[in-house]
């Protein structure tokens, strides 16, 4: 009995204490950031569940975020923390304002996303995911030919500054919006991606954060929403189940999970900053996906590019700018591995620079860093594996399961969607087997050959198990399977240019599209 009333005791002290202290040091902040010494991989994993660890840690060092409750949860660790006051960002008022060199106001960003589709509506449009109970929209702009309307295309998403006081992905994707509609029709880069992706760009993820003290600045920019949440772990997950962080789906998290019920997005990108790397999945697993080869081979484009195109010592995190999101710090919860599991997305997770709000007059050095490599990446959803899939009888497009033999794993396979029926799985150069079904249908298995940074095209004729016609269509001899100028460069419906098809028979093709 009196053991137990000893312990009871302790316990009562240890938690009373630790509230005050928490009050004290806290303040009149929501967050607050602290480091720690990294220990074992085994406990950090454990007490990744509980706190928010930053972009920022490395092997040695582990730098976290954490909201009161959070933080209480941390103290029963015993771990020794410092705490880090975070330098306030100062916006440059000095600045011109015209060169994508500064950070716009809440309303300024309104105009500008409103702007670009007023100026550009036959190929941008603008779409409030909902408002906030703040008043803040999520607003994303999509930017295609015939705007809307469903092509034979990937849909391609980036999504920027989740975490809201990383802001470098903000004003760059709102440059990028800027300089691919400004640039269609003149620029071939940028027409050909319009032409032949569904693009949508959302720049700013968590308004409440990044205008966490007024509209007028994001200076005091949080990374928790206005709930204290941190949005990365707050998506259902693969091992945690639907709530993984024990914190109700967010009202941002409701916005992008209908965003992706409602568009099939093939390849995504989620933007962050505290590091300088190319992240990709999976966050919460030891396990390799299926396709970790071509990650690698789309990581180091990335990479190797914005090497080419920066000073010396950028974009050199981890293993020279590509991480296995696993092998850095784990994460349940994150969206990077919620639309690769659950969405059959191919999206990655790119941590743009070091300093999470740099002065804005370095905003036009990170954009030329860049730009190549966020460009190239959009430009890789038009690659690996693709066709349309339909009825072999009525040629109605089919919502079917796109598995490849002895390769697809954790939820790896894809589905091509109606009401095209296109389907788009990115895969590494070399020769897969490659099964299409759908229930109701004969199953079908055919050899495809794919290449790094081309085009394999690939449509399939599904027949109906009911079907009692007696006829087995044969998948067309002529599918393109890579296309090259003269000069030997792969090409993608390229105009008034003479193009040279190979196709899945073998045979090769000359031929030129005039425009
Ligand atoms: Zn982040």
């Amino acid at each position: 009995m009196k053991i137990i009333l000893k312990y009871t005791f302790i316990f009562f002290l240890t938690i009373s204490f630790s509230a005050q202290e928490i009050e004290n040091i806290f303040g009149d902040k929501t967050e607050i950031y602290f480091s720690f010494d990294y220990d074992k991989k085994k406990q950090i994993d454990k007490i990744s569940k509980i706190i928010s660890i930053d972009h920022k840690s490395n092997r040695l060092k582990i730098y976290a975020y954490a909201n009161k409750k959070e933080f209480l949860e941390f103290l029963k660790f015993n771990i020794d923390y410092q705490l880090i006051e975070e330098p306030l960002f100062k916006p440059n008022t000095s600045s011109t304002r015209s060169n994508w060199d500064y950070y716009p106001s809440y309303n300024e960003y309104v105009s500008l996303m409103q702007s670009f589709a007023d100026s550009f509506p036959s190929i941008c449009k603008l779409h409030n995911l909902g408002t906030l109970n703040s008043g803040h929209e999520m607003l994303i702009v999509q930017i295609s030919d015939n705007v809307g309307v469903p092509e034979n295309e990937p849909s391609f998403l980036y999504t920027s500054s989740m975490h809201g006081n990383e802001l470098t992905g903000y004003v760059l994707m709102l440059r990028l919006i800027d300089e691919i509609l400004n640039g269609y029709g003149s620029n071939s880069k940028y027409t050909n991606l319009v032409n032949e992706v569904d693009m949508w760009i959302n720049p700013l993820a968590n308004p409440d954060g990044a205008y966490a003290v007024n509209d007028n600045s994001v200076s005091g920019a949080t990374r928790y929403n206005a709930n204290s949440v941190d949005l990365n772990r707050n998506y259902p997950d693969i091992l945690d189940g639907p709530n993984p962080d024990g914190n109700p789906w967010q009202d941002e998290t409701v916005m992008f999970i209908n965003l992706a019920d409602s568009v099939r997005f093939n390849l995504a990108c989620n933007l962050h900053t505290g590091a300088e790397v190319f992240n990709y999945p999976w966050d919460r697993w030891s396990n390799l996906t299926a396709d970790d080869d071509w990650w690698q081979h789309v990581s180091a484009q990335y990479a190797d590019t914005a090497h080419v195109n920066s000073n010396n010592g950028y974009f050199n995190d981890l293993n020279n700018g590509i991480t296995n999101g696993w092998d850095w710090y784990e994460i349940n919860g994150g969206r990077q591995d919620f639309m690769n599991y659950f969405k059959f997305c191919r999206e990655a997770t790119l941590e743009l620079s070091s300093n999470k709000i740099p002065p804005g007059s370095q905003l036009p050095y990170y954009w030329n860093a860049n730009s190549p490599s966020l460009i190239n990446y959009i430009e890789q959803s038009t690659y690996g594996l693709r066709g349309v899939i339909t009825d072999s009888i009525t040629g109605n497009p089919l919502e079917a399961k796109v598995e490849i033999i002895g390769h697809d794993v954790d939820s790896s396979h894809v589905y091509s969607d109606l009401p095209v029926g296109n389907y788009h799985r990115y895969l590494v150069q070399g020769n897969y087997q490659v099964t299409f079904s759908k229930n109701g249908y004969k199953s079908k298995t055919i050899d495809v050959a794919v290449n790094n940074n081309l085009a394999t095209t690939l449509d399939v004729q599904l027949s109906n198990q009911n079907n009692t016609v007696g006829i087995e269509f044969q998948e067309n001899p002529k599918t393109i399977v890579n296309s090259w100028d003269i000069l030997g460069r792969s090409v993608l419906n390229k105009k008034n240019t003479i193009i040279i098809n190979t196709y899945s028979d073998g045979s090769v093709e000359k031929k030129i599209i005039i425009e």
